[in-house]
């Protein structure tokens, strides 16, 4: 096994055996929902939340009872043990099946219920410290961004775009200046010592990396408000007391070191970020049945 394997409607298979019809609703009319979960040492990292999401997008595009006959819970940790898979990640998919193209829901829908495993590099720490840059760009996505949808068009726009800009992740912007999120991650400020980001609602997407950035904040006492911020905000504080992050599944958390050419923090990753990394590198390490990595963050 080299790591890859696919599930498919019931069947484990080589990813490349895969085959989902021509009318798939997911492949015609983005009519599903994904999930990426983490791998680290064959173990699927916070398994439990990014099942409990998949069950809200579910329920929010109305497949409420898609996986009646599929027990994730069970069937991803078989899958990652069948591929044989140590570190990588897990990508799910699940639509509304096929049927003759029409856009109301069919009467009696079949859904596509996939997952494979992918083997994966993670950043590595030496990324961790150069830090990452931000590309913003307007936020031209729909008005339920809370759903984790396969209408991915918007991302892969802007992530082409930023990319060609020589930045590392789009930045979305609202229109009233206020940042909602990445291309495919949460960003969070650190402002005065207050780690901020944009509160749950159908602007961004509720990422699981968030949730546990928020838990590790309030159990080392780091206060964090759920508060929309502006750049003009990060800028004017950009030389002294500022320090910007992204969050998600497959790169954890990484250091914010320049936003649309301008330099945060003089361009390099802040103490709090880095404690907040430290800390969540040693919870990653301890799920994975892992030694903790050393501390990015010296002794003040
Ligand atoms: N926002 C968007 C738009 C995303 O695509 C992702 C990653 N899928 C995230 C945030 C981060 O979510 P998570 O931490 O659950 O990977």
């Amino acid at each position: 096994m080299n790591g890859e394997l696919l599930y498919l409607n019931g069947e484990f298979l080589e990813l490349r055996e895969g085959r989902v019809h021509v009318e798939d609703r997911g492949f015609q009319l983005g009519d599903g929902i994904y999930e990426v979960i983490k791998v680290m040492n064959g173990r699927l990292v916070w398994l439990d939340d990014h099942l409990a999401r998949l069950d809200r997008s579910l329920a929010a595009i109305r497949l409420g009872d898609a996986l009646e006959d599929h027990d994730m819970g069970r069937i991803l940790p078989d899958l990652v043990a069948r591929a044989g898979l140590g570190d990588g990640s897990v990508y799910l998919q699940v639509t509304r099946g096929d049927a003759p193209r029409e856009f109301p829901f069919p009467a009696a829908p079949h859904p596509t219920v996939l997952a494979y495993t992918r083997p994966r590099d993670f950043p590595l720490p030496s990324f961790i410290t150069t830090g990452i840059t931000l590309h913003p760009v307007e936020d031209l996505r729909w008005g339920r961004c809370d759903i984790k949808s396969t209408n991915l068009l918007a991302a892969v726009l802007v992530k082409q775009e930023a990319q060609e800009a020589g930045a590392w992740e789009a930045l979305f912007m609202a229109p009233d200046g206020t940042v909602r999120e990445g291309g495919s991650s949460n960003v969070f400020a650190v402002l005065g010592g207050v780690v901020r980001t944009h509160p749950l609602d159908r602007h961004i997407l509720g990422g699981i990396t968030r949730l546990h950035v928020l838990e590790i904040a309030h159990r080392l006492g780091i206060p964090v408000e759920e508060r929309a911020f502006t750049l003009e905000e990060v800028r004017q504080t950009a030389a002294g007391d500022c320090e910007f992050f992204s969050a998600s599944s497959t790169t954890d958390m990484l250091p914010v070191v320049a936003i649309g050419g301008v330099a945060v923090r003089g361009g390099r990753p802040g103490p709090v970020t880095l404690r907040l990394l430290d800390e969540m590198r040693a919870e990653l390490a301890a799920l994975a049945g892992r030694e903790k990595p050393p501390a990015l963050l010296g002794p003040p």
